[in-house]
C-alpha cells in the first residue's frame, strides 16, 4: 500500500476504536473527555517500546501492537487496577497503512479482551517507537503497591518464568526459536484477572519485566525488607526445560525479563483466600520464597547461596 498522510492514518485508527459508556468524547477532538466512576482512584502508567531495544526489527507489526499494550496493561494488573482507557503516541518511519492496520490488529485484539478504550494519541514521523499511557480504576486503599511486604510473608509468582528470555537467547544465538517461547516473547499475557483477584490479599505486587530477582528487589527496597528465594522452586514451562540445560534455565528464570508475570507477597493469614483467588482468576502461581527482616534478595539453591551472572535489564547500564 502507498504511504498515506497523518490524518488518513488517524481516520483508520478512529474507525476501529471501540466505544465505552464512560468515554464522553473519544478520538477526534483536542482532548478526550472521560467520566470516571465517582470515588474511584485512577491508576496511571506509561511504557514506551523502541525498535531494536524492546523488540527486534523483524517483529511482526501485529505483535508489536499487542506487546505495546500488554506491557501497559501488565502495570495496571500489578496495581490491581481494572483497565479503562489510554492514549497512544506512534512514531513511524513512513505513513505505511499496511503496518498501521496490522499493528492495530494486535493492539485491538488485546484491548477488546479487557474492555480497554483507545481515546486519543499522537502520530508523528520518526524512528519506529510506541508510547502508551494507560489508565485503570481501583477503589481507594485497595491498590497493590510495592511497599507493603512484611517479614514472614510468602513470595509468589504467577505462570512460568524465563520463557521470553529463552526466546531472546535462541534468537541471539541464531538458533531455531521454540514457537512456545516465541509466543511468550511476542504476545505476553497481562495478568489482569489475577491482579484484580489479589486486592485485599497480596501485601505487595510487581510485574516481572526486568527479571524476577531485580523486580523482587524493588518490592524489598520499597518495603524495607529482604527476601529469600528458592531458585529450584521457580516455575518453568516444559518448553523452557526442553530447550536449555538446568544452569542456563535457572539464569533465564531468575534474571530474564519480559515475562510479565506477577510477583507478589501474601501474609500467612491470607493463604486460604489466596487459594480461592487463584481459582477465581484461573491463573496458576507458585510459592518461591519468604520475606525476611534482613534486607537484600538472597537466592538459594540446594541450601547454598546462588548468584546469577546478571540481575536484570537496565537501560544505560
Ligand atoms: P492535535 O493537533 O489537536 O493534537 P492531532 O491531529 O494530533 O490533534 O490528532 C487528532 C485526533 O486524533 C486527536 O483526538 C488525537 O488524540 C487523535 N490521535 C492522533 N494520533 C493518534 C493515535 N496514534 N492513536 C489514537 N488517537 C490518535
Ligand atoms: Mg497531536
Amino acid at each position: 500500500m502507498p504511504p498515506v498522510h497523518e490524518f488518513d492514518l488517524i481516520a483508520r485508527i478512529r474507525q476501529r476504536a471501540a466505544a465505552r459508556g464512560d468515554v464522553v468524547l473519544g478520538i477526534g477532538d483536542d482532548c478526550a473527555l472521560l467520566l470516571p466512576p465517582p470515588g474511584m482512584q485512577l491508576a496511571v502508567t506509561m511504557d514506551a517500546l523502541n525498535v531494536g531495544v524492546h523488540f527486534p526489527p523483524d517483529t511482526a507489526p501485529a505483535d508489536i501492537g499487542w506487546k505495546a499494550l500488554a506491557v501497559n496493561l501488565s502495570d495496571l494488573a500489578a496495581m490491581g487496577a481494572q483497565p479503562a482507557w489510554g492514549t497512544l503516541s506512534l512514531s513511524l518511519p513512513q505513513g505505511d497503512p499496511g503496518f498501521v492496520d496490522a499493528f492495530f490488529d494486535g493492539f485491538f485484539a488485546l484491548a477488546a479482551q479487557h474492555g480497554f478504550a483507545l481515546v486519543g494519541g499522537d502520530t508523528t514521523r520518526g524512528p519506529l517507537s510506541i508510547a502508551i499511557t494507560a489508565h485503570g480504576l481501583v477503589e481507594p486503599g485497595r491498590a497493590l503497591r510495592r511497599d507493603g511486604a512484611r517479614e514472614g510473608d510468602d513470595i509468589w509468582v504467577s505462570g512460568t518464568l524465563g520463557d521470553a528470555a529463552g526466546a531472546l537467547r535462541q534468537w541471539q544465538a541464531g538458533a531455531a526459536i521454540s514457537p512456545v517461547l516465541q509466543a511468550r516473547l511476542d504476545r505476553p499475557t497481562p495478568r489482569v484477572a489475577l491482579g484484580l483477584a489479589l486486592r485485599g490479599i497480596a501485601s505487595s505486587c510487581i510485574d516481572v519485566s526486568d527479571g524476577l530477582l531485580a523486580d523482587l528487589a524493588h518490592i524489598c527496597r520499597a518495603s524495607g525488607v529482604g527476601a529469600e528465594v528458592d531458585v529450584d522452586a521457580l516455575p518453568a514451562s516444559d518448553a523452557l526445560r526442553a530447550a536449555f540445560d538446568p544452569d542456563t534455565r535457572r539464569v533465564l528464570q531468575a534474571a530474564g525479563g519480559d515475562d510479565y508475570e506477577l510477583c507478589f507477597t501474601v501474609p500467612a493469614s491470607a493463604a486460604e483466600a489466596l487459594g480461592n483467588a487463584l481459582v477465581d482468576a484461573g491463573t496458576g502461581a507458585t510459592r518461591i520464597g519468604t520475606i525476611t527482616a534482613a534486607t537484600g534478595v538472597r537466592p538459594v539453591l540446594a541450601g547454598a547461596a546462588w548468584s546469577a551472572p546478571a540481575t536484570g535489564w537496565q537501560h544505560f547500564a
